[in-house]
């Protein structure tokens, strides 16, 4: 009832019979190419098992896709030319740092370039820059290489590439004098892109979507809380949630046994321990966890505890819509959210046929 899209199952049988029915509102994403296609695409068609669908552009983009060269799916009539211009540009200078300067440089008005990539594709064209990078950088990741030869190879050594991203974002280098237990942390890929994983040797600590705003942040906060340095790196738990995670998108895996370490207010922990409760293909609205704390007045708190939440999938604030039924927010993105939501109404069928 939330979602008026059609299954994956009549998008792939429209792919296949390359069908106009569902031009301009999904796209198929190809795992083993990296490209994202029109499903009307003439080139040859991928297997099931390597297709996700979006039914946006920009879905397929921060998921780390690249456009199809043969059925150019951002290419739509009607737009403003500045748009294929700059996309143009992109695909033909992949290593260039896109900054507001280097567009000035070029002749273009920054802002006038930022109005018409919302207006076409639903994002600024700075993002579509960034995530290119980073899925490609993601897919070496994915295909079994450890990190640091994965952006090596990549040739990432610029400021503008994934390394340095990935490194800005763990953090300095650890100072190792501190004599404390240093925290790691390290990328995985998944069908919604990357995710990092922050762990010590036994406990999983933090795990978002790459592209998370707040992620900056957390990481910060918790190097302060726990007074250590997060090193880039990998432990038991992250192969862990790793592996879990991974048979989750699978549809093969609902319960998470990774450790955690859970590191909010008696609060805010209480409510974490209250969404885990949520069954998968369920939601509930933070009124009703309020009730269920039996402290109703304390919709708002909840609320925040729910924003607060830095273990995503596991502790599963996704499953949290508001009082009316809408999506309302999510940190790692509204798509997301609804892509999880579609997946869980998915993975929890059998347990509804067993039972009926
Ligand atoms: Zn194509």
């Amino acid at each position: 009832m939330l979602f008026e899209r059609p299954n994956d199952d009549t998008l792939y049988d429209a792919l296949i019979a390359r069908s106009a029915d569902y031009e301009g509102q999904a796209y198929v994403c190809v795992k083993t190419t990296g490209i994202f296609c029109r499903l009307t695409c003439p080139a040859r068609k991928p297997k099931r098992e390597n297709t996700i669908f979006f039914e946006t552009i920009a879905a397929c983009i921060h998921s780390g896709f690249r456009p199809c060269q043969r059925c150019r799916p951002l290419e739509q009539p009607g737009r403003e030319p500045i748009v294929d211009e700059l996309l143009a540009q992109l695909d033909s200078e992949p290593q260039m740092r896109w900054t507001e300067d280097e567009l000035v440089r070029r002749g273009y008005d920054p802002s006038t370039v930022r109005r018409a990539f919302k207006r076409a594709l639903g994002m600024t064209f700075h993002d579509i820059a960034r995530y290119r990078r980073l899925g490609e950088a993601a897919r070496q990741l994915a295909h079994g290489a450890r990190a640091i030869d994965a952006q090596l190879d990549a040739g990432y050594e610029s400021p503008s590439g994934f390394r340095a991203a990935f490194q800005r974002l763990v953090g300095k280098a650890p100072a190792l004098s501190q004599n404390r237990e240093l925290l790691f942390a390290d990328w995985f890929d998944t069908p919604l892109g990357p995710m990092v994983a922050v762990a010590d040797k036994t406990h999983l600590h933090l795990l978002e979507f790459h592209d998370r705003k707040a992620l900056p942040a957390e990481l910060e906060a918790l190097q302060r809380r726990l007074r250590s340095s997060v090193a880039i790196g990998r432990t038991p738990a992250i192969d862990q949630i790793e592996a879990e995670i991974g048979d989750y998108f699978q549809g093969r895996l609902t319960v998470f046994k990774t450790p955690l370490a859970l590191g909010g207010t008696p609060f805010e922990k209480h409510v974490w321990a209250k969404l885990i409760e949520i069954p998968v293909g369920q939601t509930r609205a933070y009124g009703d966890l309020a009730r269920e704390m039996e402290r109703p007045e304390v919709v708002r708190a909840v609320g925040r505890a729910n924003g607060a939440n830095q273990l995503a999938v596991i502790v599963p604030c996704h499953r949290i819509l508001g009082a009316d039924g809408s999506l309302t927010g999510y940190g790692g993105g509204l798509w997301r959210k609804q892509w999880l939501l579609r997946h869980e109404e998915k993975i929890s069928v059998p347990k509804m046929e067993r039972t009926a």
